[in-house]
């Protein structure tokens, strides 16, 4: 298939998305046309899979899509890093789990009970998240594929050119490893560490064999090489966690694992890697790609994928972690408060390289107001630009079209603050929200932002700054108000309809300080006026929810409805 449709027609905006596209097109057509385009990801079901871990799955996603929509054949290929060892037992998980260091984590019992192993225990929320996401992606087990025996060949060229990986090695070994400065700097120093703990594989001049068998015996990777014959390919070893001594033959067994550092650039040459991300880490010199670059060229004749670095997801306000543990949040927690399409907006609206927090605090409110007014600008084609194209990015996928958003849409801060006065059902916030201005037939025309939003409000909301409705009326308060306070009381009882909705009595409870003062309810508020309204409000708040301030006013009292509103301020 031809591949000319990288030119883009005049006035097309473009993004980080436009350009990575381009360059892993630009890297599949000097590997031969007729190709499937392959997008990469790769991640290590060791844990939760956190908000910054996603930047790899969306990535990948996002260009893949872009590389969809100019009709060429491209695919989203997902690693699961599963044949990796199980490093440590992390708090909260039985201390006897530590017998299982150095197994694969496919081979790892979920210490939960629910999934076949530890690395499926971590799989599973994730892929539900991409579901909602519209993230489609080819899944490969790592444990699958070496236990198959898929890499055998590119193990024995490894294994055979295990001198020339070392000279490769070796330059960047000698170099001098800095003080850690920021976080990536860190992750890389920890990489390194890790690194050396691979590097030690066997004894003498197989100390840096590119290959580790897992024991036959006990399955953990506590092995260490004694001796290789290049002619018959057995590779003999002893283990130093159970004792056990045996030979393996690469040829015709799959028991272990390439290196990481030789195992990255294997893959890019089997599965015709053109693209694939990495934390900025990971092209930091001596890391993971600058070697992989090197060595896919050197051993396999390859070439390595177009590469984008990306930077740390963190998050911020106050996060309850209800599925996940260790700490962080994850793409799950976050769809918990946030519609598909907005966090994938987080995602597609910066650049890589640019840093990030998930605000799961009141953020949350500025955020969909945000969005919203883009879905606006969105609308007239005339408006097209780089963040319009962003927001398309977001909020559809070639193979599932637009992803869900509700079909009236309702600010979140209107859905919230009714949800938060009211504590109620997703029927009575619907019945309020509809006489608030926001006119819709069913329940379900809000979702999927109305349940994100009384989740939001009862668990991401502190208490503190969640709305308490008063229960009964402040007797003390009200036998204590002033000839003001009873004047302005009396003409809103008085003119308050059993039936409250927004517009009207919005005018009348900024209009009661108006009356009590001779104006009319249309008449432009003096100095005075203001003042008053000052006061009054904060009046009805105390009267109301036992605060100074709170939700719109006028909201709140329509969500509570006349008859509370009444029995609270005396009437
Ligand atoms: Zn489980
Ligand atoms: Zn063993």
């Amino acid at each position: 298939m031809a591949r000319g449709g990288t030119a883009s027609p005049k006035q097309t905006p473009t993004d980080w998305v436009t350009r990575a596209a381009d360059d892993a097109i630009r890297h599949a057509e000097r590997l031969g046309t007729d190709r499937v385009i392959t997008c990469a990801s790769g991640a290590s079901p060791s844990g939760p899979i956190h908000l910054g871990n996603l930047r790899e799955f969306l990535t990948v996603h996002f260009v893949a899509e872009e590389i969809r929509r100019r009709g060429l054949p491209v695919r989203h290929l997902h690693s699961w890093d599963d044949y990796d060892r199980f490093r440590k037992v992390p708090a909260g998980v039985d201390p006897s789990w530590a017998d299982h260091i150095g197994r694969p984590l496919s081979a790892v019992p979920d210490p939960w009970a629910c999934h076949a192993s530890w690395a499926e225990h971590f799989k599973a929320p994730l892929r539900a998240a991409l579901a909602e996401l519209g993230v489609e992606m080819e899944e490969v087990s790592q444990t699958e594929r070496y236990r198959a025996g898929a890499y055998r060949d590119q193990i024995l060229t490894a294994v055979a050119q295990r001198g020339n990986i070392e000279r490769v090695m070796s330059r960047y070994r000698t170099k001098s490893a800095p003080v850690p400065e920021t976080e990536e700097e860190a992750a890389s120093l920890a990489e390194s560490v890790a690194d050396a703990e691979d590097d030690s594989t066997g004894v003498g001049d197989l100390a840096r064999f590119p290959y580790k068998p897992y024991c036959r015996e006990c399955g953990r990777d506590t092995t260490t090489v004694t001796s290789y014959d290049d002619e018959t390919t057995d590779l003999a070893y002893t283990c130093t966690a159970c004792g056990f001594e045996g030979v393996t033959n690469l040829s015709t067994q799959h028991e272990g694992k390439l290196v990481w550092k030789v195992d990255w650039p294997m893959r890019w040459s089997v599965e015709g890697v053109d693209f694939e991300p990495g934390g900025v880490d990971h092209a930091t010199p001596g890391s993971s790609y600058t070697v992989g670059k090197e060595l896919v060229k050197e051993i396999y004749g390859g070439r390595a994928p177009s590469f984008v670095g990306y930077s740390f997801v963190g998050a911020g306000g106050q996060v309850k972690m209800s599925s996940s543990r260790g700490g962080v949040p994850t793409a799950a927690d976050a769809l918990k408060i946030l519609e598909a399409p907005i966090l994938r907006w987080l995602y597609v609206r910066r650049q890589p390289k640019q840093a990030f927090n998930v605000d799961f605090g009141a953020e949350v409110v500025r955020l969909y107001d945000e969005w919203d007014a883009l879905g606006r600008k969105a609308a007239d084609p005339a408006k097209r630009d780089p963040h319009v194209l962003a927001f398309e990015r977001a909020s559809s996928t070639a193979a599932a079209g637009v992803l869900p958003t509700p079909p009236v849409v309702v600010p979140f801060r209107v859905l919230s603050s009714v949800a938060d006065v009211t504590a109620g059902s997703a029927e009575q916030i619907s019945r309020i929200v509809s006489h608030v201005g926001h006119e819709h037939a069913t329940v379900e025309e809000l979702e999927p932002r109305l349940t994100k939003a009384m989740t939001w409000t009862t668990e991401f909301v502190p208490a503190s700054e969640r709305t308490t409705v008063r229960s009964s009326p402040d007797t003390e308060r009200l036998s204590a108000l002033d000839e003001d306070e009873q004047l302005w009381l009396a003409q809103l009882l008085d003119r308050m309809p059993d039936e409250l909705d927004l517009a009207p009595i919005t005018e009348l409870i900024y209009g009661v300080p108006k009356l009590t003062r001779g104006l009319g309810l249309d008449d432009v508020p003096t100095e005075q006026v203001k003042a008053d309204q000052k006061q009054f409000f904060r009046l009805l708040y105390n009267l109301l929810v036992d605060a100074d301030r709170g939700p719109r006013l006028p909201t709140l009292f329509v969500a509570l409805g006349a008859a509370k509103v009444r029995s609270l301020l005396g009437g």
